[in-house]
């Protein structure tokens, strides 16, 4: 195929974009023309790629996840218990990570994202025991393997059990090696841009795991770099009480005397903030990354997410770490939020194509990427296709809905950025079996010790 001819993805089934009945075309790594009903492409000669058994979404944009994580999923000694005994039992599991492991854990993960429609990923990874100070490394080399978009974060953790915080020893590090790498992380890797395909932030693990100094200097190091900064916030009860026992005062008003209150943050989780603090959030316009699974698994409890935008919040969604999801199929978590937040809010207030919106749109405002999540002119070619041929969608209406409702899985085709990364449903030159058997076997060599 030649890259820099026009594509047209003509006479979709169904397409989630107004004035594209007929398909888009996509050039140049960008969507440059919608072709609306009863009209042809004015492009010049495209090559056609024919959509009739397509449901065509925006690529899907997930906004929170551990990508490591897929090597202690369901692991026997975390089940059952809630956030802080959980972390307590993966962190000395996590310490014998290594490069290797590694590279394996990010690969499954971002697989198993691609296949299931998502186009542009994060990954918070905070964990650096001694051996894996090369992680944001290994993970662009995965990225640009699959081809997959990613906004990675240098991740930090600074306080352990030494200094009254969660993780032990052996997984933080100190202030100094934080930030020198953090800002040689950003040096090498952050592409500025709209076609950027390899970005990075900042991302302190936690209020319970990271000292203030760091979390303050982290938010000064983001603005001079200008790169956005990322957190857990509000994701629990256990959190509020640690926070008015440590620093004397709410998560949020801890985050704002860190100076983290601006545009540049998005927070995963947020659960727990009063009116007033999602009043507050809205107008120093932090957005949210909602981790519907993760949250149900652990019970952390439910992100009011109609009050949020009612605030002006921005919302998009997030798998969530491996290790608490346990999955990373972004499709399945649309239907998730979109199951959990109905169930609170009732069927007047959220549909399914709120659902996709938060995974689309909103999940590129999070991530500050406007150019991405959305089906018009000018917007980058990352694209999701759907066949509805399986047994679970046979006998439906609308098709867009039946994503959805019927619990779309798996994409049958993902391009990004104006490239197929996903065809027939299998990511080309990407032997499953063998990847499934090599990371089996190192998450077994971790979990054992
Ligand atoms: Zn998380």
């Amino acid at each position: 195929m030649d890259p820099t001819r026009a594509i047209w993805i003509k006479d979709p089934l169904a397409i989630f974009a107004d004035g594209a009945e007929r398909g888009v075309v996509v050039k140049g790594g960008r969507i440059v023309e919608l072709v609306a009903k009863g009209r042809e492409p004015t492009t010049a000669n495209p090559l056609t790629f024919d959509a009739g058994e397509h449901v065509v979404l925006p690529g899907l944009i997930n906004t929170h996840h551990h990508l490591y994580q897929t090597l202690t999923r369901a692991l026997p000694a975390a089940l059952d218990r809630e956030l802080f005994p959980w972390l307590q039992a993966l962190y000395p599991v996590w310490a014998r990570m290594t490069p290797e492991s590694l590279e394996l854990g990010v690969t499954v993960a971002m697989s198993e994202l691609l296949l299931s429609g998502c186009t542009t990923t994060t990954d918070h990874h905070y964990v650096f025991p001694a051996g894996l100070e090369e992680a944001v490394d290994i993970e662009v080399a995965v990225a640009n393997r699959l081809g997959m978009r990613v906004l990675l974060t240098r991740g930090s953790m600074n306080r352990s059990q030494r200094d009254g915080g969660l993780p032990p020893d052996s997984v933080v590090q100190d202030e100094d090696t934080i930030l020198s790498d953090s800002e040689l992380v950003v040096a090498k890797h952050h592409q500025r841009g709209a076609d950027a395909m390899v970005q990075i932030a900042l991302a302190p693990c936690s209020p319970f795991s990271v000292t203030t100094s760091l979390m303050r200097a982290t938010a000064a190091l983001a603005e001079r770099l200008d790169v956005r900064l990322h957190t857990h916030l509000a994701e629990t009860e256990d959190e509020n009480r640690f926070c008015e026992q440590i620093h004397g005062c709410r998560p949020l008003d801890y985050l704002e005397q860190c100076g983290w209150l601006n545009a540049r943050t998005w927070l995963a989780h947020g659960i727990f903030f009063n009116a007033a603090e999602m009043k507050r959030l809205g107008k120093a316009r932090v957005s949210i990354s909602h981790c519907a699974c993760s949250n149900q698994i652990l019970a952390s409890g439910c992100c009011p997410v109609c009050e949020m935008e009612a605030a002006g919040v921005g919302i998009g969604l997030g798998v969530d770490g491996s290790a608490s999801n346990d999955g990373s199929n972004l499709m399945q978590e649309v239907r998730a939020a979109f199951l959990l937040q109905r169930a609170r809010y009732g069927v007047g207030k959220v549909s399914h194509k709120d659902a996709l919106r938060w995974a689309t749109k909103g999940s590129a405002a999070c991530i500050g990427r406007p150019e991405l999540g959305e089906i018009a002119v000018g917007k980058m070619a990352d694209l999701a296709l759907f066949k509805l041929d399986e047994l679970r969608f046979s006998g439906h209406g609308d098709p867009i809905a039946a994503l959805v409702l019927c619990g779309a899985h798996r994409a049958d085709r993902v391009m990004v950025g104006g490239k197929w990364v996903v065809t027939d449903g299998a990511i080309p030159g990407l032997d499953i079996a063998g990847l499934i058997h090599r990371h089996g076997a190192a998450a077994k060599r971790m979990q054992a010790g």
